[in-house]
Formats: C-alpha cells, structure tokens, sequence
C-alpha cells in the first residue's frame, strides 16, 4: 500500500496550506482590480464579508432532507417568495438553485414531463438564436430536441413571428430572454408569452442575468419592457441571484406560475433499499452555504443598497454606450436594454478591413484590462462583450480611453495568418473528424503548449471563429482533455 500521489504523509499546519492556496491564485483573474468586465459581480466589501461568514457558517448543514434542517427550508422559501413577488407574482413557487444552469434544466425537466404526460413522445423545445448554451445543455442531458429559430439581425431579439412558426404538436417550451446574454437585449416577452399561451404551450424566461437588477432600474427611470410572471403566457422564470443580487456563487431561483409545473421538477425515489429520496433540485446532499449566503446579502444589501447599485449601473450603461459608440473602429450590436454591451469591428478608414475584435481584446489585455471576446454566430458577428458591475463602474471613463488606443493599435495588425495554416492543415476534412494528433498538432500551431495558452489569444479565436461551431466545440473539448490531464501533464 502506498500513499496516493498529492496526498501529504503527514498533515499540514493550517499557515502552510493557506500558503499554498494563496500562491496558487498568481496567475487568477484579478477581479478587484475594477479592471475585469465579466465573471464577477462585486458586492462591495462589506456585503461580501457578510455573505462569506454565513456561507461558512451554513455549510455543514445537509439540504439533503429540510424536515431535519428547518433553518435551510425557511431561507429557502425566504428567499424564493421574495424573488417571486420581485419578478411580478407574489404567489409563484420555485426552489433555490446552483445557479442559472441548473434553474434552466430544472425548468426544461419540468416542461419536459408535462409534455410528455399530455402525450407528447419527444418533446421539443422552441430556441432563439440568442437563447444561452445552458438550454443547449439541457435538451442535450434531458433528451429534448431543439428548433433553433432566428433573431432579428439588427437588434438581436427574438422573433415572436420566427416563434410561431416553429411551434408544433411537439412543443413543449418556448424560451425568451430577458436579457440575453450575449449583446443584453431583452426579447419582447409580451408578443412570445402571448404566442405561447394561444398555442397552450408554456414559456420560460430566461431572466438569470436580469431578473433581479431590471425592477430596479426600471424604478431608477431605465426603460425596461414587462418580461415577469405578471406578463400573461409566462409560466416560469429562472433568477439568478449570484449574478446582480452580488450574493455568493451558487445561489439562484426558477420559479413556476402554476404549482403543478414545479411539482414536475420534482424526483422522488422510494424504489431502493435506502431512505426515500426527494429532491426537487439536482443534488441530493447539498450544503447550506449558498442559500445562507444568499440570504445574508439580500439582507445585508437591502433594497436601497440595490437600488443604489442600479442607479450607479444605470448612469455607468449610459457613458459606457455612449463611449463606445464615438469610438472610431468598432459598434455597438443592437441596443442594449441593461448594463451590458456587445462591439464589433469596423473599418477604421473606408476601404480598411473591420479592426479586428480578437486583437482588441489582447491589446485590452496588454493594457491591464479584462474585456470576453465572443465568436460569430448566425446574425452576431465576432465580438466583445462588456458586463458593468458595481466594482468596475467607476472604472468606465478610463477603460475607455484604453479602448481607443487599443483599437488603433489592433488595426495595425495582421490578421488571418493561423487560419489560412488551418485550412492548409483540414484540406476538405471537416475539423469535427479530427483525430487526438491532428488537434494536438492544430494546438500546437496556434501557440498552445500543453496547458499553457500564449499571451495573445487572437491567432486561436481566428481559428475558432474560422471554424463552425460543432467543430469548434470539438476542438475546445480536446483542450480541456489536455488541460484536466493534471499537474503531471499539464504545468509540469
Ligand atoms: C449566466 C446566465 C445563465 C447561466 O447561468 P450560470 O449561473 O452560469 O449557470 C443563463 N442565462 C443567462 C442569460 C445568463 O446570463
């Protein structure tokens, strides 16, 4: 018998491995710079320490079964009334979540087993284009089929039309966003839901980013379209609370209208020799931490802290918008309906090629600056995309300033020189039918050894971008085979 590799002999002292932990963190995100627009919604010191404390001081306990914990039940209907009667019905009923993810699969499985107890044999599900991956990822684990439908190429929000047209015996959801993730525009919810509820189909809202900021912006003046519970033909919602509630990861809400929809999230098991399961969420044993922590930041922060937050956000969305569209080089895509933006590159002087997007990002990088580039995809082309926060609000004015300059400078260099590599390397192969070597050979020519990423990522996101998305997807998949390989072959 030996001692398994990575495990100490002997234990450690608690300075030696906080020591550790920290050093491990060197090349992290800094996310408290104010320099980072995504990732991290920044709940001010004061609302984080308290949201910490009771995160860890709930964590030994078990939502496995609320009969033996009552404290995890009261936060939990606590917290998911509260959010309830935020988003337009004070009678609505849910649970508390991970997060937006597993509110989206949640609500997918729900819909799902409706569909299928009216006798539908394989439920299918109504997508726009700008839905998130997470329905994506839903119909993929829950054996629901897509009909992905198209935006409107200019503002980037659903269809109601494209929606109608797509609805079918087999329909068991229609999905809109309230915002979309990718350019924060928020579809028209009213037309959809409407469209739904004639054809007697449920429609979820996907208001995971927005759901809790929106009403309060809307009470700081911003214009913001019904898109809740309050909206005829909506029949659930998912919130995510560890984005704009600034309330530790792992805490969301999905809620549903009718309590028989959220009866159909629920599993149960009583066929085994063990004791009988419930669960109305995905896990089963699940510590308390997220849903105390939640509920102390909603407490901590209150309604004039998020209503402080949004107006500083509200105010932040404006320079922002402004800032970018006066700058030469790039647009704005759509109009954005909340504190996110998305640009793309344009000519800088007629007849120039649009700046690359791609460069842009690494020369924000250089520049100490944290901007998402997002691949083109149908209508949406290859992008940046901006999430304000109220850690990076006061950071606007300057971020800007930078952005200029990284523009210009991205305009002055090549692009498309690893892409035309690529297509030399596939031929007429198609990048799905790649085998190990040929992606480790394509990884290798874009600069990635092993683990490591180069400094600049523009030459990848060329060749993802070159790529289409289901070899796209392969090819990342590949990566991240090499990248959970460990420290032996990885950053060794
Ligand atoms: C973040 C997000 C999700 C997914 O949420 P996770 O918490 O990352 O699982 C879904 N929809 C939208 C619009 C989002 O912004």
């Amino acid at each position: 018998m030996t001692t398994p590799p990575g495990l100490p002999a002997h234990g450690r002292t608690r300075s030696e491995i906080f020591d550790d932990l920290q050093s491990f963190r060197a090349n992290d995100l800094n996310w408290r710079s104010g320099r980072v627009f995504g990732y991290v919604y920044d709940a001010g010191a004061d609302a984080e320490a308290i949201g910490k404390a009771a995160y860890l001081d709930y964590l030994g306990e078990n939502g496995l079964d609320p009969t033996v914990f009552p404290s995890l039940l009261r936060l939990e209907t606590a917290i998911v009334s509260t959010v309830a009667a935020h988003v337009g019905d004070a009678n609505a009923v849910g649970h508390f979540t991970s997060g937006g993810t597993e509110s989206i699969l949640l609500a997918v499985k729900a819909a799902r087993d409706l569909a299928r107890a009216r006798g539908v044999r394989s439920p299918r599900m109504i997508l726009p284009a700008t839905a998130h991956a997470a329905f994506h990822k839903a119909a993929a684990y829950l054996g629901v089929a897509k009909d992905v439908v198209e935006v409107d190429p200019v503002s980037f929000r659903a269809l109601p039309a494209a929606i109608e047209a797509a609805i079918g015996p087999d329909t068991a959801l229609v999905v809109c966003s309230a915002p979309s993730y990718a350019h924060g525009v928020v579809d028209p919810v009213e037309a959809i839901a409407a469209i739904a509820a004639a054809a007697g189909v449920p429609c979820h809202v996907d208001a995971c980013v927005g759901g809790w900021l929106l009403p309060f912006m809307r009470r700081c003046g911003w214009t913001v379209p019904a898109f809740g519970l309050d909206v005829p033909g909506v029949t659930s919602i998912s919130v995510d609370l560890h984005k704009y509630a600034l309330c530790p990861k792992g805490a969301s809400v999905v809620l549903y209208r009718d309590p028989a929809m959220r009866t159909a999230q629920t599993f149960a098991c009583a066929g085994w020799t063990g004791y009988t399961v419930v669960n109305p969420t995905v896990q089963s044993s699940k510590t308390g931490g997220p849903l105390a922590g939640a509920w102390a930041t909603l407490q901590a922060i209150g309604d004039d802290g998020y209503l402080e937050r949004a107006q500083a956000l509200c105010d932040a969305t404006r320079t922002l918008v402004a800032g970018l569209a006066a700058t030469p080089g790039i647009r704005v895509l759509g109009r954005p309906d909340f504190c996110m933006a998305a640009i793309a590159g344009e000519p800088l002087r007629p007849g120039d090629a649009p700046v690359s997007v791609f460069h842009i990002a690494d020369e924000m990088k250089a520049r100490g600056w944290y901007v998402q580039p997002q691949l083109g995809f149908g209508p949406s082309p290859a992008n940046i995309h901006f999430s304000l926060n109220p850690g990076n609000v006061g950071a606007v004015s300057a971020m800007l300033d930078d952005l200029q300059a990284a523009v210009l400078a991205a305009a002055a260099l090549p692009t498309g020189e690893l892409v035309e590599a690529l297509h030399a390397m596939l031929g007429d192969e198609s990048a799905t039918a790649l085998g190990p070597d040929a992606v480790a050979e394509l990884m290798a020519a874009v600069g990635v050894q092993g683990a490591l990423l180069p400094e600049r990522l523009a030459g990848i996101n060329e060749v993802l971008q070159a790529l289409p998305p289901d070899a796209r997807e392969a090819l990342l998949i590949g990566f991240f085979g090499v990248l959970y390989r460990g420290p032996a072959a990885g950053q060794a």
